[in-house]
């Protein structure tokens, strides 16, 4: 598993937290010494990519940022820097104006790169709310996007959406999620908003221009996303993940399994079995590890498998009160030697967790 972070957006959404720098262009200085830091990283890295390659899946996930920004020339420069042609799954991040800006041919380029799946930044089908979140697509934008993508030939859209917002109306929230549903995606990300350190929404809660949305109409969004999509044949393979039979991220869902992958490109974390790695924030970034101690590994495991349907094997949850006690609640569920959080109670999952480590 291999994840390449693309620091790059032409202007920042309101939400956002993630290492990005403003790029004003694709063919600027900025962009050029991001390219040759990295493509220095993925030579120096060249063991860890080698080993992760044998010990999980094989996948590359372009995420950012926005890895569209860039042009084609350069993430074929990246895919040839990294050697290989045979990912069982290569994500692309995009957004929708730059599918619209750059249109069919960008996107057959990437296919022919061998991008075979596109996860595609909708966050909202209403336009007052994108306008809120100062995203650079229209509602337009995205079906004129989904469209090109669908037209190109890309077998595997994922697209996501954000809820959770205080003052959103139920009503704008349902439009939005049968109107994303009835583009015919393979697969849905829904995140509740929170308010990330570094981003412009935290200074508006500073200023008393913003309060949290409350648990009641988070939990109400949260809920008819999941009957819609259940209702439409989606499975609900992770508290924010959902995708139609054979859809499930090979990538993402390799990650709740603590599988090894190496991160390259600021920001990004690796995982070989028993480090942690991360690289800093800036366009000459560094790579730093800590080592997990025993007892963060476990956390670890019961915090990410149980995020998932598949649950935790239930040799590895130890019997405390606290697991009783959810068991007997309903909160938790065992079966075929798993314990796992149903999916009536995902949306509490973190206070779930929390009790059991
Ligand atoms: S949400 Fe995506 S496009 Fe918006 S600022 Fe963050 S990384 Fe950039």
């Amino acid at each position: 598993m291999i994840y390449i972070h693309i620091p790059f957006c032409k202007s920042f959404c309101t939400y956002c937290g993630f290492y990005s720098e403003i790029c004003h262009g694709d063919d600027t200085p900025e962009v050029h010494k991001f390219l040759s830091f990295l493509i220095e990283e993925i030579r120096r890295r060249r063991t860890s990519l080698e080993e992760a390659r044998r010990s999980s899946p094989h996948t590359l996930y372009m995420g950012g940022g926005t890895p569209s920004v860039l042009r084609a020339e350069d993430v074929k420069t990246i895919v040839r820097a990294l050697g290989y042609d045979d990912y069982e799954e290569f994500t692309i991040e995009v957004n929708p104006d730059d599918i619209v800006g750059k249109g069919e041919d960008y996107v057959k380029r990437l296919l022919d790169l061998g991008v075979n799946r596109v996860s595609m930044g909708l966050q909202s089908m209403d336009e007052g709310v994108l306008k809120w979140m100062n995203r650079r697509h229209s509602v337009d934008d995205s079906v004129k996007a989904y469209d090109i993508l669908r037209t190109c030939g890309v077998g595997n859209v994922s697209l996501d959406l954000i809820f959770g917002i205080s003052g959103l109306d139920d009503t704008v929230w349902e439009k939005s999620v049968r109107d994303v549903i009835a583009l015919g995606p393979d697969h849905i990300s829904a995140y509740q908003l929170s308010i990330e350190d570094e981003s412009i929404l935290r200074q508006y809660v500073e200023q008393g221009k913003y309060n949290e949305a409350d648990e009641e109409l988070c939990r109400r969004q949260y809920d008819f996303l999941c009957s819609e999509l259940r209702g439409r044949g989606f499975r609900h393979y992770e508290i924010s993940n959902f995708a139609l039979p054979g859809r499930e991220a090979v990538h993402n869902a390799s990650y709740w399994r603590r599988l090894p992958y190496v991160g390259l490109g600021p920001g990004a974390h690796s995982f070989d079995g028993y480090r942690r790695l991360w690289n800093t924030s800036s366009l000459d970034w560094e790579i730093q590890q800590e080592i997990l101690t025993e007892k963060e590994v476990r956390e670890e495991t019961i915090m990410l498998s149980l995020r998932t349907s598949e649950g935790i094997s239930e040799d590895l949850l130890p019997d405390t009160g606290a697991k009783k006690r959810l068991l007997a609640e309903g909160a938790l569920e065992q079966s075929d030697g798993r314990i796992r959080i149903p999916e009536t109670h995902f949306f509490v999952s973190d206070d779930i967790i929390a009790d059991l480590i």
